[in-house]
């Protein structure tokens, strides 16, 4: 046993032969998953998210690496033989099957007595709400219901490890939010250890305590929500979680943890969470459109704050908040703020150091 996880998947690649060669769908993934965690796979479509899910699942086996679940190596072991059970996108409920005789089918397979099951039925159907469809097909359900109880059976078993693959992307908005919010309170009143995969980075950022993000089959950063969003490890990362303006320039002062980084004439100051630059060397800045303060004027100055002045050159309406354009001697800016007053024509734009960072070179 490795330490207390209860995924380890060990420097794992899966290996696909085609005709030009070899294809890495997922090279050299290292994740460990901890007890009672809402662990994300979060990346694009064919980012190797699923094929992830599938190595810890027993559906494939790696070409390297090693899988552990709760400190037992399943590395070739089949599904049936591991405590896991797996959500699909396409629910895969049995049709001829009510709903009750769905939930209970995990139950059934491992010969719990008969007496013990309706009653494990019954608080199911409470939990996810459909208590009343018990007797229904699932060709009688909505998307949301059906998804439903393929939940309801996964837990039912009480599962080590459920893992979920993309299992709210067939339901519309509405109730894809309605169900995001119950997998979330479900998760955290059962305590098991959920992994979850999306492509959703909305989804990603509200359910989970870490994320993963993948790229090209591999994971490019581990970290909570706040951690991937503030502190990208990468261009990647910080291009595909959320909005951010970018700009280029030379590091030309530095003093503890300030820098002074020149963008096309301008001053810029900023922080580097996750590398150190040297001084001339060309850097990527980063900041996020809401630590972009607009003022009418500029305000007392302080070494670590940057003063851009710019004209608004668009405005648009998101819900609760402005998105803002602004032109600047650093390039077309977008900030956004609460709606109210309607920033228009000069403006001052404004923002900390702590919030500017230089993401670090791509390797
Ligand atoms: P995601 O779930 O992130 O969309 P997948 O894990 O399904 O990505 O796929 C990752 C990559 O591996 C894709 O390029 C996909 O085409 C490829 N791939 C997946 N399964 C197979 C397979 N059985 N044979 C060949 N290539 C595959
Ligand atoms: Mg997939």
């Amino acid at each position: 046993m490795k330490d207390s996880s209860v995924v380890l998947l060990d420097h794992v690649s899966k290996i696909y032969p085609t005709a030009k060669g070899e294809f890495y769908a997922v090279r050299d993934v290292t994740i460990e998953v901890q007890p009672g965690e809402f662990y994300s796979l979060l990346g694009s479509s064919g980012s190797g998210k699923t094929t992830t899910l599938r190595l810890i699942g027993g559906f494939e086996i790696p070409e390297y690496g090693q899988v552990w679940i709760s400190g037992e190596d399943v590395t070739t072991l089949p599904p049936y033989r591991r405590n896991v059970h797996t959500v699909f996108q396409s629910y895969a409920l049995f049709p001829h099957l009510t709903v009750a005789q769905n939930i209970a089918y995990p139950l059934v397979i491992a010969k719990v007595p008969k007496a013990e099951i309706a009653p494990q039925v019954e608080e199911a159907l409470r939990m996810f709400q459909i208590t009343g469809l018990g007797d229904r097909r699932p060709s009688q359900l909505s998307g949301g219901q059906q998804q439903r109880v393929a939940l309801a059976r996964a837990l039912i078993s009480r599962p080590k490890v459920l893992l979920l693959d993309e299992p709210l992307s067939a339901l519309d908005a509405k109730i894809r939010e309605e169900v995001r919010q119950e997998l979330r309170a479900l998760q955290r009143q059962t305590n098991l250890t959920f992994v979850y995969v999306t492509h959703d980075q909305e989804e990603a950022l509200a359910l989970s305590d870490r994320i993963a993000v993948m790229h090209n089959g591999q994971v490019e950063q581990i970290g909570s929500p706040k951690t991937i969003y503030n502190r990208p490890a990468s261009l990647f990362v910080a291009q595909f979680i959320g909005k951010a303006n970018f700009f280029t320039g030379e590091v030309v002062a530095q003093q503890a943890d300030l820098l002074q980084v020149n963008v096309a004439g301008t001053l810029v100051k900023a922080t580097a969470p996750t590398h150190t630059p040297v001084l001339g060397e060309t850097v990527t800045l980063m900041i996020r459109p809401e630590q972009v303060q607009i003022r009418a004027a500029e305000v007392e100055p302080n070494p670590r704050l940057t003063q851009i002045s710019g004209k608004t050159t668009a405005v648009t309406y998101v819900g609760q908040l402005l998105q803002i354009q602004i032109e600047t001697a650093v390039g077309s800016l977008m900030a956004t703020q609460l709606s109210g007053s309607d920033p228009a024509g000069a403006v001052t734009l404004s923002w900390t150091a702590d919030h500017c960072i230089v993401i670090s070179p791509s390797e």
